[in-house]
């Protein structure tokens, strides 16, 4: 069993004063794997201090000592790529393709940083005066365990650009890809405190993060409900907030709609990660007139979607994360059958050939109400609800009845029509007749889903605050 007892302060690794023993899992065997000692309170004060300490000198690099400690990072991160994907697919179930494409994430978010800070204007004017985009400051950073490494490097990759220094308080699940990610940094040879990185509870090294007079800026991706305690943590000291939180998007599919391209695509953006993403599309819409045909298909294809152990290479839906998780998702299994909903395919337990380890059997509801709870609360695994609409109108109405917004999906056979109910959908991203990603686009949600946005110029605002000078001419 493997214990991981360091974390990274001060540009080193270092035992923390936190002795909290806390277990690892193998998701897809439900057996302990490893133990990461935790961080506490002194150990997260020591890390803003050090943070504190390298912020002015960070704050006066120039770009292109940025840029040189980025691309050390990126080489450091790219050299990882296979140890990254291998971590996540031991502690986490990511099936491979998934593992993979979370470790590029990784490496791309820091290659999208250099390209953006590059040409980024830190200088502009406004009317007489001059502006300065300057650093907002000490950086906390706080990601979950549904892409770990990724979120690491993304935020510290845009806060880095920006000039912050930064906390890293990853998941407490995901300390193997954490451990792989600070041995690149470590490599990278970056500046003490300049980055640092500390496993601990979200209760201990979280809460002191948020509520720390030092620290200026929070970026978060979480739940809805932890983001909600950080914005009030952070009243107090007025900090700045990236909240990237949850979803329950909506999957519009209009009439005119090829159904054998549409749907399953709309079943792809709905097990997204295993269900275990904040963007999937668990929410489809579907016009009654068409109805029984859509859900023939929606049924075939969510059969033919394989689930398994992350070693197998077709599988596309690995383990929930966790027990807790697992049970979690039979619970709002029990609850679609109790509110009435029609189980279309999947249900309670485990799928027949896989009897050990926290699978699910993919589901789908049918005849789903949007006031039921499984249409309303983000499960957070492979559980869809389809919802019957008349016209179009109603389908919008549907889609925006949620406290979320993070990102919604329409597929029609007239992209201008598809168009003009993406134009409708509250949220901070829509996929017209497509599953894909941009990077340099901003991502984030509306509502309840979160404040601000991550990725490309936009995620770079996001660290910095503008200061005018205005001069006696
Ligand atoms: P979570 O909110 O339970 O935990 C996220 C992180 O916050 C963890 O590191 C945790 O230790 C920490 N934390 C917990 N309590 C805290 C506190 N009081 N103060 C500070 N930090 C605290 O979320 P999770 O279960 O790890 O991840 C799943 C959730 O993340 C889902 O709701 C999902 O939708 C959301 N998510 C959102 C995005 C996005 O970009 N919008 C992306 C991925 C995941």
């Amino acid at each position: 069993m493997r214990k991981i007892e360091r974390v990274y302060v001060g540009g080193k690794r270092v035992v923390p004063h936190g002795t909290e023993l806390f277990h690892l899992y193998n998701p897809s065997e439900e057996k302990i794997i490893g133990q990461v000692r935790l961080a506490d309170e002194q150990d997260a004060r020591a890390a803003i201090a050090a943070a504190k300490a390298a912020q002015a000198p960070l704050s006066r690099t120039s770009k292109a000592e940025r840029i040189d400690m980025l691309r050390q990072l990126h080489a450091e991160i790219e050299r990882r790529h296979k140890a990254i994907m291998l971590a996540s697919m031991l502690e986490y179930g990511a099936p491979a393709k998934r593992a993979e494409a979370a470790a590029r994430h990784a490496t791309q978010s820091l290659a999208d940083a250099i390209e953006i800070l590059k040409s980024y204007e830190f200088e502009r004017k406004a009317g007489t005066a001059d502006v300065v985009m300057r650093p907002i400051g000490v950086a906390g950073l706080i990601t979950p365990w549904n892409s770990n490494a990724g979120f690491i490097c993304s935020k510290v990759a845009y806060a880095l650009a920006a000039g912050c220094a930064s906390i890293v308080k990853p998941s407490e699940m995901s300390a193997f890809q954490t451990d792989v990610v600070i041995d690149a940094f470590l490599a990278a040879g970056l500046p003490p405190g300049v980055v640092n990185i500390l496993t601990g509870r979200g209760e201990t090294v979280g809460t002191v993060l948020t509520s720390h007079p030092d620290v200026a800026k929070i970026s978060f991706t979480g739940s809805t409900a932890v983001g909600k305690q950080i914005l009030r943590a952070g009243a107090e000291t007025c900090k700045r907030v990236t909240l990237e939180l949850g979803g329950k998007s909506p999957t519009i599919i209009l009439d005119d709609a090829n159904l054998e391209k549409a749907i399953p695509m709309a079943i792809a953006a709905g097990f997204i990660n295993s269900g275990q993403a904040c963007l999937a599309g668990t929410r489809i819409l579907v016009p009654r007139s068409i109805q029984p045909a859509a859900e023939e298909l929606i049924r075939r294809t969510v059969e033919a979607t394989r689930v398994g152990r992350p070693d197998d290479a077709d599988a596309v839906i690995g383990p929930m994360v966790s027990q807790k998780q697992w049970e979690r998702v039979q619970r709002y299994i029990r609850t679609g059958v109790a509110a009435g909903a029609r189980l279309l395919t999947g249900g309670e337990g485990r799928p027949k050939d896989l009897p050990r380890g926290w699978f699910v059997r993919p589901t789908v509801f049918t005849d789903v109400r949007n006031d039921m709870q499984i249409a309303q609360e983000e499960i957070f695994g492979p559980v869809l609800s389809v919802l019957p609409y008349d016209n179009e109108e109603e389908a919008i109405s549907i889609a925006n009845d949620t406290t979320y917004g993070l990102q919604g999906y329409v597929f029609s056979a007239d992209t201008q029509r598809a168009l003009r109910v993406a134009e409708e959908i509250e949220a901070g991203r829509i996929q017209v007749n497509t599953l894909t990603h941009e990077p340099l686009a901003p991502f984030g949600g509306v509502k309840q889903s979160g404040i601000g946005r991550e990725n490309g110029v936009y995620g770079l605002e996001a660290f910095l605050e503008p200061k005018a000078i205005l001069t006696a001419i």
